[in-house]
Formats: C-alpha cells, sequence, structure tokens
C-alpha cells in the first residue's frame, strides 16, 4: 500500500476523551472512530489489524477441529424466553421490537440458539463430540462503555459450543479449548493466565478467565508469580489426545491464580510471599462447562447408544476479538505509539522515503516495494511529500514491527537503513539484505 492512497487519518492531538493509552492510540493511528457510545467505525488500518487477529482465531480453531459457522446478530426473543434468560439478562440486553410487534433483541451471546440450531440437526451419540464456533458482532448496553474498543457496546467476539455425551467428554472439550487459546494468545504475541473465574449470568462450575496483566486492566487478580514463566510454545498437539490435554490443563492451572471474585487468602497465603502477587488484568477470553443446563431447558436430547434420551453436557467459550487490539496495544507500546508483534501487524514493513521525488530514491523505494510484494508481504509505503520528522512519527505511532529508511546520502554506498520498531536499533544493509532480513522474519523465502 502506498500511503498516498490509503485511508489513514491520524491525529495530531491526543484526543481528551480518551482515558488509557490503547484507546488514545488507536484514535490517534486512525484505526476506530467513534459511532456512538461504544459503537465504533472501523478504520482501515484498525479494520486490518481485527482481520489479522481473526485470522489467528480461526486457524487455530480450526486446527483441534472446531467447526466454524455464523449465526445472526439479531435473535427472536422466544429462545431467551425458553432458557429462562429473556428477563434474567437485564438492562444489558438491547431489545427490538419489529414491525410485526415481535419480540427481537440483539444477540449479547449465542447459547441459545446453537443450542436450537443443534436439537433440530443432531439426534444420536454418534454425532458427538461436535463443537461449532462463530465469530459475530455482539451487542450488550454496558452502563458504562469505556477504554474504546476494551469496553464497548458493540463488540466482536468469537464464541464457541461444545456437545457431547458425557461429562467427562465435555470437559475434555474444556481442556481443548484451553489449549487453542493458549495458542491463540502466544501467536497474539501476549501472555495471557488462565484463572479460576465466576460463571456469571451463563452458569456452570468450571470456569477460566484468560487475563493478559496490565495496569489499566478492569479485573483484580491474585497468582503466583512462577505462573508468569510459563509458555506454550511450538509443542505437538493432538487435540483428541484426552490425557495430552488435560496435561496442559493442569501444568497451566495447578499454581494460584484468581479473579478477585474467586480468590481465597487463606489459599494464596499457602504461596511463599516473594510469589504473592495482586495485580490488574484484561480479560480476552473465558471458557465455561456448564452441564445440561442448556441443553435440558431447551431440550437439546440424544439418543445415548443404550435406548435412553439424554440431555447433552455443553459448553461455551469466547475470546474477545476486538477488545484484543486494545489488550495488545496496552502490553506493547511506548511514548511514540503503538508496537505491533509481527503475528498481527497491519502492514509488514514500512518503507520511507527521505527524499519523495528524488529519482534514485523514488527508484530503490519502489524496487523495495516490489520485492516485498512479490514475497507475499505487505509494505506500507510512505510516499508522500513531507519531512522526514514527520514520515518517522507516523510510522513510529501506527506500530509497523519493521522500517526501511532510503535515502540519497546512504543510497551513495549502496544501503538502506532497517529499524527495529521494538528495540529502537538500526542497521545499515543493503536492499536486498533488508529484503532478505524480513522475509526472513516472516517466514518467507527470499
Ligand atoms: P466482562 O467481565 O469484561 O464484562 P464478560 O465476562 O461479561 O466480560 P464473556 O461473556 O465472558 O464476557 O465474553 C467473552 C469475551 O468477550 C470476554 O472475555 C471479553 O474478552 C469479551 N468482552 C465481553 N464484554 C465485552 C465488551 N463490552 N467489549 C469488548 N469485549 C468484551
Ligand atoms: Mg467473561
Amino acid at each position: 500500500m502506498r500511503l498516498s492512497r490509503y485511508f489513514l487519518p491520524v491525529l495530531k492531538e491526543t484526543p481528551s476523551e480518551a482515558q488509557i493509552v490503547s484507546h488514545r492510540l488507536m484514535l490517534r493511528a486512525g484505526m476506530i472512530k467513534q459511532a456512538s457510545a461504544g459503537i465504533y467505525s472501523w478504520l482501515p488500518l484498525g479494520y486490518k489489524v481485527l482481520k489479522n487477529i481473526e485470522n489467528i482465531v480461526h486457524e487455530e480453531q480450526q486446527r483441534a477441529g472446531h467447526i466454524p459457522m455464523l449465526m445472526p446478530t439479531l435473535q427472536s426473543a422466544d429462545l431467551w424466553r425458553e432458557s429462562g434468560r429473556y428477563d434474567a439478562y437485564g438492562p444489558e440486553m438491547l431489545r427490538i421490537t419489529d414491525r410485526h410487534g415481535r419480540d427481537m433483541l440483539y444477540g449479547p451471546t449465542n447459547e441459545e440458539m446453537i443450542t436450537d440450531i443443534f436439537k433440530g440437526a443432531v439426534g444420536s451419540y454418534k454425532d458427538l463430540p461436535l463443537t461449532l464456533y462463530h465469530i459475530q458482532w455482539k451487542f450488550r448496553d454496558e452502563i458504562r462503555p469505556r477504554f474504546g474498543v476494551m469496553r464497548g457496546r458493540e463488540f466482536l467476539m468469537k464464541d464457541g459450543y461444545n456437545f457431547d455425551l458425557t461429562k467427562e467428554d465435555a470437559l475434555h472439550a474444556y481442556n481443548r479449548h484451553l489449549v487453542t487459546y493458549l495458542r491463540t494468545y502466544e501467536r497474539l504475541g501476549l501472555q495471557a493466565i488462565p484463572m479460576r473465574a465466576d460463571s456469571g449470568p451463563i452458569g456452570g462450575d468450571d470456569t477460566h478467565e484468560f487475563l493478559v496483566l496490565a495496569e489499566t486492566g478492569e479485573s483484580e487478580v491474585f497468582y503466583d508469580s512462577e505462573i508468569t514463566d510459563l509458555t506454550f510454545g511450538e509443542r505437538d498437539i493432538d487435540y483428541d489426545n484426552v490425557e495430552q490435554c488435560a496435561a496442559v490443563m493442569e501444568e497451566f492451572t495447578a499454581r494460584y491464580a484468581r479473579t478477585d471474585e474467586t480468590h481465597d487468602e487463606a489459599e494464596f497465603e499457602k504461596i511463599p510471599e516473594a510469589r504473592r502477587r495482586s495485580a490488574r488484568g484484561i480479560e480476552v477470553g473465558q471458557i465455561f462447562y456448564f452441564g445440561t443446563k442448556y441443553s435440558e431447558a431447551l431440550g437439546a436430547m440424544v439418543d445415548d447408544g443404550k435406548g435412553n434420551k439424554v440431555p447433552v453436557h455443553m459448553g461455551s467459550h469466547g475470546i474477545g476479538v476486538s477488545r484484543l487490539l486494545g489488550a495488545i496495544i496496552e502490553a506493547s507500546h511506548d511514548d511514540k505509539g503503538i508496537i505491533w508483534p509481527e503475528g498481527v501487524t497491519p502492514f509488514h514493513a514500512g518503507i520511507v522515503n527521505l527524499r519523495q521525488g528524488d529519482s534514485a530514491t523514488d527508484a530503490a523505494c519502489e524496487t523495495l516495494y516490489a520485492a516485498l510484494t512479490n514475497l507475499g508481504l505487505e509494505p506500507l509505503y510512505d510516499d508522500r511529500d513531507e519531512r522526514a520528522g514527520g514520515k518517522f512519527a507516523t510510522m513510529d505511532l501506527i506500530g509497523l514491527p519493521w522500517r526501511i529508511t532510503v535515502g540519497p546520502r546512504g543510497l551513495k554506498n549502496g544501503m538502506v537503513e532497517l529499524t527495529s520498531r521494538r528495540s529502537g536499533e538500526s542497521e545499515e544493509v543493503s536492499p536486498e539484505a533488508a529484503v532478505a532480513r524480513i522475509a526472513e522474519i516472516y517466514g518467507k523465502s527470499a
């Protein structure tokens, strides 16, 4: 993409309405624009990152055999009356009446709808296990939408639902989801710690929230500092292997890590004092096992192969896809702007032309642009007729991990400058070497 032809409405001033850094940076970098309280338009740069996050979420779900689909945002109230949640959900639910006077709602979640889909189509244990998921917009009329996309009213969520014959099978699905989530967050460049949590209005016994530690987080958390040493890394996991998934669950949840709702001071004090931590965290996901709560209420029964009709065991599993942009920025920025992890960056590298209109620098930039594009990478070429300082400030603000700077002085010696956004370090290299380095970083063969 050439910046001169892109739509990147960068703000010079720091918007006064934004209280936290991720919200400020997303507005300043021209990623989002508020449409009304807690509702945002995703401008091209923000949309690109959102799509990148979505893609990673899809890949990791499908790696585990979970099946993508798409349910609508608008739902009929009837199913929610059947489950008993129509009244229970309260003012957070946006209720709508259509022209025929039928009660509708903008879905805050999809347990009822998926259970209804399931029950109309599956009647036998032979069709289990089954996990369906979608990535769809949700609406919750939050009393205090704030912090930009972190607590929106309209927000994008991945929500997945497992259907299993027995509790044991459903607990395997729970563990399997934990594994997929660990992998997902790591690919997003985040450390998200599973913590024992409270099930709230979804109901159920087993639930973990995934928290990214950050001062601006809305959750209060307590944990054993040893937990921050754990990484999932590159492991070969067989998602159908019950023991393997259970072992990962055990490894990542054995140590004390809880949100304030389930915090137990006496248990906490059993950890050596030097390892006790209390901090704040951003909830980026949650997994639940809730047994037969919805299948009983909505009559989702299967034949168990022994002549009985039994309600299926279910769980639901959510990732806050749009909130993740805020969480990633909270975890990865400096005073100049965002620092995108390579896994989600909107463009792989920036090209800065220090003397636009100079035939040699223009040609060198074009060659770099073509070379990166031909490798299947997306460079952002700042080809505007602007001062170098302004171009650097924009690149730093929007946070591309790598920048190639092309100027007449370097070019005389056949050199360009390759700069890491994270470390700030620059090196003089040939244009070919710069391309080769970037290709290597993103796993492309030059
Ligand atoms: P919270 O406690 O933050 O209100 P929740 O526990 O009600 O969230 P879940 O039902 O667990 O939310 O939804 C799954 C995920 O969706 C959450 O882990 C979070 O990342 C995201 N999410 C929930 N509410 C919002 C919101 N208002 N804006 C953006 N993301 C949200
Ligand atoms: Mg939650």
